[in-house]
């Protein structure tokens, strides 16, 4: 296809009128060919942020992102396959507890993640900090993978939905990140693109997240499903809170480190909740048991210790120390300043910018503020206080891992004032809003 003139499909666009496939197919392609630039792009994306598109036009988009690449499909498998994918959140280390929980309960996870970016963290990010673990799994390594262990994590190749890669970094660079019908189109082209019986979403509402109220995540939702049933898709949609940060690590080795905790069953709390939501729901799903026996089932594994097995078998298996399991914090890289973060108020804590505790990481080096930026595996900030918990002056809220002081006070600030303090008691939000299918 030969785009002649893309500024037509921008200038319709901008007047707000609605996109015929063809056009916003010509312009996917178009730009992931390189016959359209950057400019018009950006034009194009800004366009549909502020118009809006409607359902016909985000099919059209999601189908030209999955055309870009390849589709993958995961064969010779003799259990149900389970996609699970988070809109992003700050520390949300679901999917390093869920994938080989699943896999423990008998699902088989072929999970694409991607790289943290702006004030979120990324799976793989996370996961490299572990000494010599490989992401870049070929399809067939990924194959082999699944079927001996179970799960995979491994990083999107440059052959899967390469023009959402292509246009998610000019998206970031552009300020047209959150658009409800950009983010339906962009997060389910990646799971459209693999094959799996079943995909669970997270979608997040809140401070941390790109949706900031229910009601836009349900809206996000909602478009999301829309595309997984015009795929002839199943899909269960969560849509959770991320008006605090969910686990207590925001970092990379760090949620390693609480990842493992959890899974050993040693670690309670909200990402320990939602992991288990996730497998439960999973679990439910694909073999019809009611999710509350489901919900125990996924208990047990992180308690019996199944599911830290697999998650050593799934390290082993992309070439990292497998001893993280037993000894993380000796393993892992770690900072050489630990800051302590002690309350400087007294009240009970009403909320988090959350947002400004993902930044505050990634200024520590925890982040990349561009894409292909490096990131420090060692460093972060860990939070252990919640929404409704009672503060007291000088107590402990947490600590920061910096490579210096001055870092580490700057970091050490920025979740003090992140602390929304009162004297009013607070009923904590519900870990998850809905779940819609
Ligand atoms: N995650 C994605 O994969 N795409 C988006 O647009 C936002 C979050």
């Amino acid at each position: 296809m030969t785009v002649t003139d893309p500024r037509q499909i921008v200038a319709a666009k901008r007047d707000g009128h609605a996109l015929a496939a063809e056009e916003v197919e010509m312009f996917v392609d178009g730009y992931t060919r390189g016959e359209i630039g950057d400019g018009p792009a950006a034009a194009f994306l800004m366009a549909c942020l502020l118009r809006g598109m409607d359902g016909a036009e985000t099919l059209a988009l999601t189908k030209a992102l999955v055309a870009s690449g390849d589709t993958v499909r995961l064969e010779g498998l003799d259990r149900p396959t389970v996609d699970k994918h988070s809109t992003g959140g700050v520390a949300d280390g679901v999917t390093l507890v869920f994938a080989p929980l699943a896999a423990s309960l008998g699902m088989a996870v072929a999970k694409l993640s991607g790289r943290g970016l702006g004030h979120t963290g990324g799976t793989l990010d996370k996961l490299e900090s572990i000494p010599g673990l490989r992401t870049d799994l070929s399809p067939d390594e990924m194959q082999r993978q699944v079927r001996s262990i179970g799960c995979a994590v491994a990083a999107q190749s440059s052959r899967l939905v390469p023009a959402d890669g292509k246009l998610y970094a000019l998206r970031d660079a552009t300020a047209t990140v959150p658009s409800i019908p950009l983010i339906a189109a962009s997060v389910m082209s990646k799971k459209l693109a693999v094959e799996t019986d079943l995909i669970l979403l997270d979608v997040k509402a809140g401070a941390g997240a790109f949706m900031k109220t229910v009601g836009d995540a349900e809206a996000l939702a909602e478009a999301c499903l829309e595309l997984a049933r015009g795929w002839g898709r199943q899909a269960r949609v969560a849509v959770s809170d991320m008006g605090q940060p969910l686990g207590d690590a925001v970092g990379n080795a760090l949620d390693v480190a609480e990842a493992i905790d959890v899974l050993g069953g040693s670690h309670r709390g909200r990402l320990r909740d939602l992991a288990v939501a996730f497998a439960a729901r999973g679990l439910s799903v694909t073999s019809g048991r009611d999710v509350e026996p489901a919900l125990a089932e996924a208990e047990r594994a992180l308690d019996d210790g199944s599911a830290l097995d697999r998650f050593r078998a799934m390290i082993e298996a992309q070439g990292g120390d497998p001893h993280v399991v037993d000894d993380p914090r000796g393993v892992l890289p770690s900072a050489p300043v630990v800051l302590p973060i002690e309350s400087d108020r007294t009240g009970t804590i009403q909320g988090m910018a959350t947002h400004e505790i993902g930044l505050a990481s990634g200024a520590l080096g925890a982040g990349r503020m561009r894409k292909g930026d490096p990131v420090d595996p060692a460093v972060g900030i860990v939070v252990r206080c919640k929404i409704g918990d009672v503060l007291e002056r000088g107590r402990s809220v947490g600590e920061v891992h910096a490579r210096d002081n001055d870092a580490a006070r700057v970091a050490a600030r920025a979740v003090l004032d992140a602390l929304v303090i009162g004297d009013d008691p607070v009923t904590p939000p519900p870990l998850v809003h809905a779940w819609l299918e």
